[in-house]
Parts: structure tokens; sequence; C-alpha cells
């Protein structure tokens, strides 16, 4: 069994690392971008990565034979406030209104901020078991939810600094940001949290005066953006050009990320690329969430099967160097009746549902590097000598053999040290979902 010492520096000798994640490593990569390399470790960083070479190794090294070493992953997408409640407020039907009202039932109803913390924390251990590193959460921020939610936030934010690095976008329906005087508030709150400013877009009569809003109150208080749109397949649905023709008037200078952008897979050719022209010229970065698209999206009712995998155009958007990334969404609650918070497990779903595949190309950055742009972490995603020695060792060689299987066997290691992957126990939530 490979084992990685406990203390002092180690090397780790014929490990299989990918060229899009290691932009140092000069060596021979194969077509499916692969290298053999040994890494070196010491006091937490990895000192130097190099091309394999079987005379160089010192007797000491740890031989991986050949195992896949990727960056811990950067999850840039989750709502870890509603995870979990689905045992005491599932979806009745599995449609985005049944998922929005049973959520909203159960926010009004029982969100206190034990219960927010709570299964927050429960979510976080389950992330860091799978090898993440950073994340961002949004964070449900009707009134009176933000009062409870960021004060929580910020506390879990600083218990669980150098595990995982967590940010918060506030989430609201971009209706609510017509009372001017309480979204401003709510702008400063999230400011005085270093949070991000989210809203969720509609095609509402007075949705470009909206934008202007969210826009004004970014700039004014230093805040990035996060939106969730378009998650529909009406073909109407077309706030995604809205944000971007609203970033470029608006002369907008700070990172935006979009979610979703669903309905623009079902939009006619012609429409699709003006739309596309305008994110990458307003450098909007999109993040698909493959898993939730597939639950929710194309859900006719009863007895019928879904004809469309509910995500956004990727391809079309890398080809014009749109930054992509996908992500977590959420985790057994009412948008989602299932999830573990394991990016394993969302790049795999998305090389089958989104065709990550022949060729890979850059595509391991969709969870790692560019995330970490997105929500400006420097260092993290990717794997370089001088950088933190956290990266997750798998039992695959390849790629067929490291998205065919769970990986539950995982090793993660973080400033250099194996971790503790103790998944948390569903019987620990037992008593937040009676009643
Ligand atoms: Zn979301």
């Amino acid at each position: 069994m490979l084992e990685i010492p406990a203390s002092g520096p180690y090397h780790l000798t014929n490990v299989r690392l990918h060229a899009s994640l290691t932009p140092g490593l000069a060596a021979a990569f194969d077509a499916d971008g692969f290298a053999l390399a040994d890494i070196a470790v010491a006091d937490g960083k990895i000192s130097s990565i190099v091309a394999h070479r079987q005379s160089n190794s010192p007797a000491a090294a740890a031989d991986l034979g050949g195992r896949v070493v990727m960056p811990c992953f950067v999850d840039c997408h989750t709502h870890i406030d509603k995870g979990h409640i689905w045992p005491r407020k599932p979806n009745p039907n599995g449609t985005f209104m049944g998922a929005l009202n049973a959520t909203g039932a159960d926010r009004a109803a029982r969100w206190s901020a034990d219960d927010v913390a709570r299964r927050m924390d429960f979510s976080l251990r389950s992330a860091y078991a799978h090898g993440t590193r950073a994340m961002r959460t949004h964070l449900d921020s009707v009134a009176p939810q933000e009062e409870i939610s960021w004060p929580v936030f910020e506390t879990i934010r600083e218990t669980w600094r150098g595990r995982i690095e967590l940010q918060a976008a506030c989430l609201l329906g971009i209706e609510g940001v017509r009372d001017r005087k309480w979204f401003e508030r709510l702008a400063k709150r999230v400011a005085a949290a270093n949070g991000v400013l989210g809203v969720v877009t509609y095609m509402l009569p007075d949705l470009e005066e909206l934008l202007d809003q969210v826009f004004a109150q970014a700039i004014k208080h230093g805040l990035d953006l996060d939106f969730h749109a378009d998650e529909t397949d009406d073909i109407s649905a077309i706030s995604l050009k809205k944000i971007a023709e609203a970033a470029l008037w608006n002369g907008f200078e700070g990172n935006i990320l979009v979610g979703h952008c669903c309905s623009l897979a079902r939009q006619p050719d012609l429409d699709v690329l003006d739309a596309l022209d305008k994110v990458a010229k307003a450098r909007l970065a999109v993040v698909s969430l493959p898993m939730c698209n597939l639950y929710l999206q194309d859900r006719r009712g009863d007895k019928t099967t879904p004809r469309w995998r509910g995500v956004t155009l990727l391809h079309e958007m890398k080809a014009r160097g749109i930054p992509v990334a996908v992500a977590s969404d959420n985790t057994r609650d009412p948008f989602y009746a299932y999830g573990d918070l394991d990016m394993l497990e969302v790049y795999r779903m998305a090389t089958r549902i989104l065709h990550f595949d022949h060729p890979v190309g850059d595509w391991p950055q969709a969870v790692t590097s560019t995330p970490a742009q997105v929500m400006r972490l420097d260092g993290f995603g990717t794997l370089a000598a001088g950088g933190a020695a956290d990266f997750v060792v798998f039992k695959g060689r390849s790629w067929t053999e490291l998205l065919s299987r769970p990986e539950s066997d995982r090793i993660v290691v973080r400033d250099g040290r194996a971790i503790e992957r103790q998944l948390p126990d569903y019987a620990e939530l037992d008593d937040l979902m009676v009643g």
C-alpha cells in the first residue's frame, strides 16, 4: 500500500501529471496530455517537479507506479446553506418550481444559525475529504435570512481557513433589487464580509435597469459579481447576453461568473453567436452545473423521458477564449437530490455529459485553475515548484481508469501530508431532520 511519509521531506517518483495542470513541467506529454514525473516535497511545499528519470530517483522515494496526481479541486458554485435538507424537505416532483417552493418554505421555517452552521460544516467536511481546497457558496439572502447566514459564513470561513478557502456570494431573485435601499444595505453587508455580489436574473420587463443597479452597487463597493442565469429551457431567456451588455456599458472591471445558461443550448445558432461574442468581449466566465442541470432540466412531468442534457455550450465558449468551469451546485436538497461535493464525481459526470474527451485537452482546468482564477486564488489549481503540496493521488493511471471508478480510496495530501479522509456520517444530521 502506498504511504505518503508523515514527516520530513520526501520524493514521489513515477507520478502521472497532466500538461494542463503543470505549467512549469518540461516533459514529453502523450496524446492524453500525461507525462511521468518526479515530485520533491519539503516543508509543505513542492520543491521540484521534473520529468521522470529512473536513474535520478533517490533510494527512499515512494514509487507511484504511474498513478495520476492532480492539484486539489476548486469548486466555484455551491449552495452549502441549502445542503442536506432533503430528508425533511424533498422536491415533490423533481421540477425547478418544486425546488424553489420547497426550499423557500424550509428556509422560512428552519434556517436558524445553528441549523445552517451544522449543515455547512457537514458539507465542508465532505468536500475536504474528497480533495477540495477552495469553494464558493451562494447564500440565500432574502430578508431576514441574510442576517442569519452571513455571520454564520464569516465564522465558518475562519474555522476552515487553511483547509478550505471559502467564499460566499449573496443569492436573491433580481426583482429584490427594486428595493434599492435594502439592496444597498445588502451590498454593504456583502462587502463587509469580503463577499461577492450575486443575483438570479429573470426576463423581467425592467431587467436592464435592475442589472444597472447591480453593477452600480458592485462598482461602488468594489465587489466581483456572480449570476445565476437562464436556468431554463425557455429560449426567450437571454439574460446571459443582457449581463454581458450591462458589463460592457457599465465599464465593469471586476470578475463576473455566470452560472447555468441552459437556455443558450436551445437557441438558434445566430442568436448563440451574438450572445457569445458579447460574453467574450465583456470577459465573463461561465460555470456549468452538469449534475443539477441533468436533474432539473427537461423534467416534463410524470412518465416522460428527458430529451436534452440541460448543460450550456462550454465547447463553443472555450473556443472563443471564454473561461469555463464546472462545479457541484446543490447537494441533497430540493434542487438536486444527490451529490456530495466530490469534484472528481463532477468531472467524471461532466466528461460524460459535456464530452470533455477525445481529446481531453485542457478540460481538467475546469475544476482547478480556471475556477481559481475566477475566485482570484493565486497558486490554486496547478502543481508547480514553490507552490503548496496540495494534491490528490488517485489509483487510476489513465483517464479511463481514473474516470471509471469512484476512487473512494484516493489519497488527499495537504501541506505535504496525507489527511484523514473520514466522510461525515449522515446520522449526525438526523436531529435536524425531524418535525
Ligand atoms: Zn446554483
